[in-house]
């Protein structure tokens, strides 16, 4: 079977869950409101994670509207600056070293803590049209020395597409390695596995440019045969993976679950990247936000159960100013942050403290 075929059928309507979730009259009409507002597709396989007599289930609240929360919520759509971040259509360049681009609107699923909800599934003017301005864009800026191909899912483009991005990357001498962003390990681990040009693709021109490939998962119950086997066949080329994690509530807001996470992800030889604070966006930020303070004793609690290699996760903000590390807590109760990237790149490697609500879930736009 094609991996096309596999997509196909997806599961995008409330009608198609009624059964095998055992959904209330209630939760069905809500389901159906919220997908009218955010698209909803899952895969067979995220799909069949889910089990059907728990309504906490992780994977579910992953993958299923929350039944009203998503309409109701007062997030926002761009929570750290893309809009100014762009350069050219479907192009970001925030850090001087990275540029980004949004290559496909498409995923394999659409993750309901997603912060590009604004454009997954929809037809958006945010992705990139112009392969060729982007090789110029980047050769006109030869501090820029990785490229991270994003959107949406990057490997959910064609094998043609992610051929033809390779044969123009690879060419570039500026690049130290190029980036694909993809839930599809987790997701759809069928993409990698039913597509052996995609595999010959990738192996190629991992030996003219170094690969990486970063992904996302959430929870232990991600991790399964499929799971495993689409990573081992991207280490098996060469490509590094590695990982980064949502810290999302009712999904991985508890030390054990998500050190059991980190512990299971080194094990597979993924790098550890990012855990990530959950970003305020609508329809994410009431259902999935842990407070700061709170979110700092859980990570801190998951990182002390890990071996040195598995501690390397950092934990994260991205936010308008860059990404924010959350070192931990000071004697006075404050927390500690640091900046690793910044888009004023003066402040890379700032140190600073702040007093953090119990309640507060992000900093303000001007720190
Ligand atoms: S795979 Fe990534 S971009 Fe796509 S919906 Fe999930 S979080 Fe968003």
């Amino acid at each position: 079977m094609k991996w096309q075929d596999y997509i196909r059928e997806n599961v995008t309507t409330a009608e198609e869950l009624r059964e095998p979730l055992r959904l209330t009259q209630e939760e069905y009409e809500a389901i159906r409101e919220e997908i009218a507002l955010f698209p909803m597709s899952v895969t067979r396989y995220y799909l069949s994670l889910i089990d059907p007599e728990d309504p906490d289930d992780p994977i579910r609240k992953m993958a299923i509207p929350a039944g009203g929360v998503e309409l109701t919520d007062d997030g926002i759509l761009d929570t750290s600056g893309e809009a100014s971040n762009t350069k050219l259509q479907g192009l970001q360049h925030k850090y001087q070293q990275t540029v980004m681009v949004l290559t496909t609107p498409e995923c394999a699923m659409f993750c309901r803590h997603c912060f590009r909800r604004r454009l997954v599934g929809k037809a958006s003017k945010e992705i990139v049209v112009d392969m060729d301005a982007v090789v110029d864009y980047i050769r006109a800026h030869p501090q820029v020395s990785n490229v991270l191909l994003s959107g949406g899912d990057s490997l959910m483009l064609t094998t043609a597409r992610i051929g033809q991005w390779l044969s123009k990357l690879s060419e570039l001498e500026q690049l130290d390695f190029i980036r694909f962003g993809t839930r599809t390990p987790v997701t759809f681990p069928q993409r990698i596995l039913s597509d052996p040009e995609l595999m010959e693709t990738l192996a190629v021109y991992q030996k003219k440019k170094q690969i990486y490939v970063v992904t996302h998962f959430n929870h232990p119950k991600e991790i399964t045969d499929e799971s495993r086997a689409a990573v081992k066949a991207l280490q098996q080329i060469g490509i590094i993976v590695k990982n980064q994690t949502v810290l999302m509530r009712g999904v991985n807001d508890n030390p054990v679950v998500l050190g059991n996470l980190l512990k299971q992800i080194s094990a597979l030889g993924i790098v550890q990247h990012y855990i990530f604070q959950c970003r305020p966006v609508k329809g994410v930020k009431s259902r999935f936000q842990v407070p700061l303070s709170e979110a700092n004793d859980i990570v801190q609690a998951a990182l002390a159960m890990q071996n040195g290699l598995a501690k390397s996760a950092d934990f994260t903000m991205s936010h308008v100013t860059g990404k924010i590390r959350i070192l931990g807590k000071t004697g006075d109760g404050n927390l500690l942050f640091q900046y690793k990237q910044a888009k004023d790149p003066r402040n890379i490697g700032k140190l600073f403290t702040l007093p953090v609500d119990p309640t507060q879930t992000w900093l303000p736009e001007k720190i």
